[in-house]
């Protein structure tokens, strides 16, 4: 049977990102894709136009008409936006006995615009980490949920951030350490005993909105075909990397990974 996976995040006009990417990565990578819209963003390559949250009752009816019959094999969250989305997103995650979760933080979007408010971290923290099968941060959304301010430079200190992430429950966590300003693109998934990193070179290029979303995407894909989590990463790492290399110079500004290369 063909493994079934969700995404619960924000729609992204530009395709690069959000629902769009996670649905693209999802087929490419052979998982059946779903979808609840939390937000519909106006977006292009040259950033975030417009943010329009989805009322709570059109997020639960998508959440009940996907969960209720279908159901998934693994569930990615994205722009969940407010602690009430985070909230109700938690709730129907326990009332559906949903697991592979994986939670990406989503926080700011590279042009700068809230994808998540900031009075949410604490909704997030409280109410959804601790249901995530594994949490995927770059280094500045490790450090917001954090509350660190001290300049992340070193694997040792993103060491530190994975041991502090896990005290919040998730199973796993896997710090991204592609904001690091130089050498290859390191990762680290850390599961409360063991650190595993994983390497691939730092591509040279401005094109890479949507990058996060479906990185985390494609964990969730393989989390649904019931691979492991250092599995899981691998190919998700694998596959971010080819479509970073890949990626696409279209627009006027920040083009996005193309997720069939
Ligand atoms: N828009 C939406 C709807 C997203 O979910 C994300 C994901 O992080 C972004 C934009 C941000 O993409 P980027 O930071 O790669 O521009």
């Amino acid at each position: 049977m063909r493994a079934k996976a969700l995404t619960i995040a924000g729609s992204d006009s530009g395709g690069g990102a959000g629902i769009q990417a996670d649905i693209k990565t999802f087929q490419e990578l052979g998982v059946f894709g779903m979808s609840a819209i939390t937000a519909i963003t106006a977006q292009n390559t040259l950033g975030v136009h417009g943010v329009y949250p989805q009322s709570l009752d059109a997020i639960e009816s998508q959440l009940d008409a996907v969960l209720s019959d279908i159901g998934a094999d693994s569930v990615k969250t994205g722009m969940l936006f407010s602690a009430e989305i985070i909230q109700l997103v938690a709730k129907k995650m326990k009332e559906y006995s949903s697991q592979n979760i994986v939670v990406d933080p989503v926080m700011i979007a590279k042009g700068g615009s809230t994808l998540l408010q900031e009075e949410a971290i604490e909704a997030l923290i409280s109410d959804l980490l601790p249901l995530a099968t594994v949490i995927t941060p770059n280094l500045p959304e490790a450090k917001a949920i954090l509350n660190w301010q001290d300049e992340i430079s070193t694997t040792k200190q993103m060491e530190e951030l994975a041991i502090a992430l896990f005290e919040l429950g998730p199973k796993y966590i896997l710090v991204k350490g592609g904001h690091l300003s130089e050498g290859p693109a390191i990762d680290l998934l850390y599961d409360g005993t063991k650190m595993t990193t994983f390497h691939s070179e730092r591509i040279p290029t401005k094109h890479t909105h949507g990058t996060g979303c479906t990185f985390a995407a494609a964990i969730a894909a393989e989390l649904a075909k019931k691979k492991s989590i250092e599995e899981s990463v691998q190919v998700a790492k694998d596959f971010i990397t080819m479509a970073i290399t890949h990626s696409l110079n279209i627009g006027k500004g920040i083009g996005p990974t193309d997720h069939s290369a």
